[in-house]
């Protein structure tokens, strides 16, 4: 445990929401009026995950490793760059300990899918569920979230290599 290196991570993203997308949010593509717009499918809270992750291992941010000006990602899904993110950190021989995401929107209501995105996470982060931890909340209609003009998502990350 003494040698055993601790390190932790922040991100953030934010995408619009428009008609005619759909909307994808921890792995789980959930039934609304809008989805959020992007180059990938634009999951918003994986996108915030993914640079927590990168962040405590300092290995730059998501456009970084994943370029929106690359055709290669476009329309992917956000999924398969958790898993490539997940294997950068393990190159570097970081385990994951846990992490926790925080949804910002009005609509829809997250509640009823957490178990789902802890289970979609989980097992794509090779971790237990109970190391996911995923809350939504309003911003009382306030500001660009409050106007359901986009979603923004913040996740922590806590990493260590044995
Ligand atoms: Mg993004």
């Amino acid at each position: 445990m003494s040698n055993c290196k601790f390190r932790t991570g922040l991100g953030f993203d934010v995408h619009r929401l428009v008609e005619d997308r759909d909307l994808w949010l921890c792995g789980v593509k959930l039934d609304h009026t809008h989805g959020l717009l992007g180059h990938s499918d634009a999951d918003v809270a994986i996108h915030a995950l993914c640079d927590a992750l990168l962040g405590a291992a300092a290995l730059r941010d998501i456009g970084y490793h994943f370029p929106d000006s690359d055709p290669a990602y476009k329309g992917a899904d956000s999924k398969i760059l958790l898993k490539e993110v997940v294997r950068l950190l393990s190159d570097k021989g970081y385990l994951i300990g846990n992490v926790d995401i925080t949804i910002c929107t009005e609509a829809p209501k997250i509640n009823p899918h957490i178990t789902r995105m802890q289970t979609t996470l989980a097992e794509i982060m090779q971790v237990d569920i109970d190391d996911i931890s995923i809350k939504a909340t309003t911003t009382e209609r306030l500001g660009f979230t409050g106007r359901r003009e986009g979603i923004s998502a913040y996740a922590t990350a806590l990493i260590y290599r044995p």
